[in-house]
C-alpha cells in the first residue's frame, strides 16, 4: 500500500453512531466526507469536513457520489430514516460502488415490560384506547398526527419545535437529551400517562422504557421499517472498520 491514498468515503450522518465511527475513521487516518440533512443548527463534531442538505433523491446522490469520486457510502442515519437509507442503496448502485450500512442494535422488552409492538404510527394510534394520557416520544415529524388528535390526549416530546405547534387535546414539550429515569418517571406521573408511544429506536434513550417499567405502563412500540438490501450491513462500528479496510479498493 506504499504510496497509495486512503480511499474518499462519504458518510450519511445525523446520529451518535456516525459519530463515534466517524472518529474511528478520523484514527484510522480515512479521508471522510460527513454529510448531514441540516436538521440542526449547531452540527456536533464529525472531526471530518461536513457537507449539509439533501442530495436531490437518487439521482442527485448517484450524480453527486460519481461526482466527488467516492469509493464507498456508509450508511449511518438513523434507523427510521428510510428514506436516506433507500436513497443510498439506489444510488450506490447506481454509481457502482459499495453501500455499507451501520446500525445500532434494537431494543428488546425485558422483565416486567408491556409492550405491544406494531408496524407503524398509524397502528400505534390505532391502538390507543379512548380517553388514555399518551406519552410519545415519535419526533417532530410525527406532530401532524397527535395535533388533530380529539380521541385521547398526548404528551408529545419533540427536539425541534414544528412550525404551527397547537394540539387540540394535548400538549408538545421540546427538550434535549438525556432523559434520566428519575426524571422521566416523574414526567409521567405529573401528566397521569396511562401509554407509552415510541419508535423502536434503539440506543442509550431508554429512561422512558425503563420509568415505564418501574410504574407497570404499557408501551406501545412501532418496529423498524424494512430497508432494502445494501452490500453490508453491520451494528458495530469496528465491524464496519475492518469492512472498509478488507474490500474498499485503495486508489493512487
Ligand atoms: P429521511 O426521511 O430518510 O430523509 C428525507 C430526506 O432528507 C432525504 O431524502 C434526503 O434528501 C435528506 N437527508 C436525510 N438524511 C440526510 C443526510 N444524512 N445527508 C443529506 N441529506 C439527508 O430522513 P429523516 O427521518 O427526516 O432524518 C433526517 C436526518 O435526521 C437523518 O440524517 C437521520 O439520521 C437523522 N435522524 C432521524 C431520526 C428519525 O426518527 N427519523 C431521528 C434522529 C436523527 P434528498 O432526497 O434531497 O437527498
Amino acid at each position: 500500500m506504499e504510496g497509495m491514498c486512503l480511499p474518499d468515503i462519504l458518510l450519511l450522518g445525523g446520529t451518535a453512531e456516525a459519530r463515534a465511527l466517524a472518529m474511528r475513521l478520523s484514527d484510522m487516518r480515512m479521508d471522510v466526507v460527513v454529510s448531514l440533512a441540516g436538521v440542526t443548527d449547531q452540527p456536533a463534531d464529525y472531526r471530518h469536513p461536513l457537507r449539509t442538505g439533501g442530495f436531490g433523491g437518487v439521482e442527485g446522490l448517484a450524480n453527486h457520489i460519481r461526482g466527488k469520486g467516492y469509493a464507498a457510502v456508509i450508511d449511518a442515519t438513523h434507523p427510521f430514516a428510510v428514506q436516506i437509507s433507500g436513497n443510498a442503496v439506489a444510488a450506490s448502485l447506481a454509481a457502482g460502488v459499495p453501500c455499507v450500512r451501520l446500525t445500532r442494535p434494537q431494543w428488546q422488552a425485558k422483565h416486567g415490560d408491556i409492550w405491544h409492538r406494531v408496524k407503524d404510527l398509524g397502528c400505534a394510534v390505532d391502538s390507543v384506547p379512548t380517553d388514555a394520557r399518551v406519552f410519545a416520544t415519535t419526533g417532530s415529524g410525527t406532530f401532524a398526527h397527535f395535533a388533530t388528535e380529539e380521541r385521547f390526549w398526548t404528551l408529545l416530546r419533540v427536539i425541534r419545535h414544528p412550525e404551527n405547534p397547537t394540539m387540540k387535546r394535548g400538549q408538545l414539550r421540546v427538550a434535549d437529551p438525556p432523559f434520566p429515569v428519575e426524571d422521566e418517571v416523574r414526567l409521567m406521573r405529573d401528566h397521569r400517562i396511562t401509554h407509552v408511544i415510541s419508535k423502536n429506536a434503539g440506543g442509550s434513550g431508554t429512561g422512558k422504557l425503563q420509568a415505564a417499567r418501574k410504574l407497570g405502563l404499557p408501551v406501545i412500540m412501532i418496529d423498524r421499517p424494512v430497508l432494502p438490501d445494501c452490500t453490508a450491513g453491520f451494528t458495530d462500528i469496528e465491524a464496519v472498520c475492518s469492512w472498509l479496510t478488507d474490500n474498499v479498493a485503495f486508489r493512487s
